[in-house]
């Protein structure tokens, strides 16, 4: 087996993972045991099958899931995940990380996060519209623009999600653009959407190495993955003067001491069917090299549990930037801890996602579009804002930035837990 595919792969259960993460804050927040057990339990866990007819003429079953975990500051929020690793345990986790992501970045938004169990990349067009389809049929009672509003994840983008709102508009019998984001920009997308979440960890990478004292200039950078998130963090990070010396992707990882062009590479992968392989001008290596390299910042923004407490000692980075949801396994926090790594927690690095997110539900609410200059003002000035509250309350208790985001995010929605009561 290849060092890549023995990475690749999730290593530990997700929810497992940031339960324990809950558990250190829940704790140094004295959070009652009722409060605990309401905020760490999913509010609605669904599961429906979904045939679809393929191409051939089969008709093949695929198990859709949506998990909505807490929704006391908003409708749900998160994405759709289209994979074959999907399964309950890691929707359950990343539907609690999006209610951590809300209100750690003040978003007035709950935590939803959705997923299909199915490759995206065996599948025709056609097949993935029918199946987008029916995924939406069957969650018609689930989504809804004061409910649970769905975005692109892993596996999926503006094409699923005007699939997505066009099959809801026609249950529900007018055109509801609120109910998705993430959609094309032709039919109610945000400007700046696309380059959200990669900017929100080129804005966090920035405030954390103004912390550390870390010259841009001065500093090398590797980033783990590139679709969305990877290709837009390395191409920002870069212009702000870092040197990107390794990128990677499901081929592997491409390692240039001198510097990769991001902008070439970004184009070859767009030519190559989306993938790196055979990217000229770099020495291959896999993906678990290019996490141990020798750079100041690393960029994981592949998938869960990539650092873990089998490779977390050799890690050399003096900046972690989650671009991913759950990079960095449980295990690995008190090993990097100890290394006095920074670690910028997935919940708030990545959070220029939902962010836009949120602006994109707000204008179709309004019905009036803002400039893209308006929509990265605005994004940036929440990431910066919600670093510097994260930063603080890690100084103020004396723990590292992850457990902090969980305190601010916990303490959020535990105050309004009580205020709104019922219970
Ligand atoms: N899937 C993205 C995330 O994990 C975006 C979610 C959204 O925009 O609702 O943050």
């Amino acid at each position: 087996m290849s060092a890549t595919a023995e990475i690749i792969k999730p290593a530990e259960n997700p929810f497992d993972s940031m339960m324990s993460r809950f558990d250190v804050a829940a704790k140094l927040l004295n959070l009652s045991e009722g409060l605990y057990n309401v905020l760490k339990s999913p509010a609605k866990q669904v599961i429906v099958s979904l045939p679809v007819t393929m191409d051939d003429g089969r008709i093949e079953v695929f198990e859709g899931f949506r998990v909505v975990h807490n929704i006391n500051l908003g409708p749900a929020k998160g994405g759709i995940r289209y994979s074959m690793d999907v399964h309950l345990d890691e929707v359950k986790a990343l539907a609690a990380w999006m209610t951590w992501k809300c209100a750690v970045s003040n978003i007035p938004f709950g935590g939803g996060k959705g997923g299909i169990k199915c490759d995206p990349r065996k599948m025709s067009v056609g097949e993935l519209e029918r199946l987008t389809r029916a995924y939406t049929r069957a969650m018609i009672d689930v989504f809804g623009p004061e409910k649970d509003i769905p975005a692109p994840d892993m596996g999926t983008g503006p094409r699923e999600m005007a699939w997505l709102m066009d099959q809801y508009s026609k249950l529900v019998g007018y055109s509801s653009p609120a109910v998705v984001t993430g959609k094309p920009l032709v039919m109610g997308g945000s400007k700046g959407r696309v380059e959200a979440t990669g900017r929100g960890v080129m804005v966090a990478t920035r405030s954390a190495m103004l912390k550390m004292g870390l010259n841009p200039f001065k500093s090398t950078c590797a980033v783990q993955g590139f679709g969305n998130v990877g290709s837009i963090s390395a191409k920002l990070i870069e212009q702000q003067g870092l040197k990107i010396v390794a990128i990677s992707d499901v081929t592997g990882g491409y390692y240039n001491p001198n510097g990769i062009n991001v902008a070439e590479a970004i184009a070859y992968s767009q030519a190559h069917a989306n993938q790196l392989e055979g990217f000229p001008g770099a020495e291959k290596i896999s993906n678990a090299q290019l996490l141990e390299l020798d750079v100041d910042v690393l960029v994981p923004a592949a998938m869960e549990d990539q650092i873990t407490k089998h490779n977390a000692a050799n890690i050399k980075a003096k900046l972690i930037v989650e671009g991913a949801n759950g990079p960095v396994a449980a295990s690995a926090d008190d090993i990097l801890n100890e290394k006095g790594v920074m670690v910028v927690p997935d919940i708030l690095a990545n959070a220029g996602g939902v962010t836009v997110s949120y602006f994109e539900w707000v204008q179709n609410r309004l019905g009036y579009f803002w400039t893209e200059e308006r929509v990265n003002r605005r994004a940036d000035r929440n990431m910066k804002e919600a670093f510097e509250t994260v930063y603080q309350t890690s100084l103020k208790y004396n723990c590292n930035l992850r457990i902090a985001a969980y305190i601010v995010a916990i303490d959020k929605v535990a105050q309004v837990t009580q205020l709104r009561g019922g219970i």
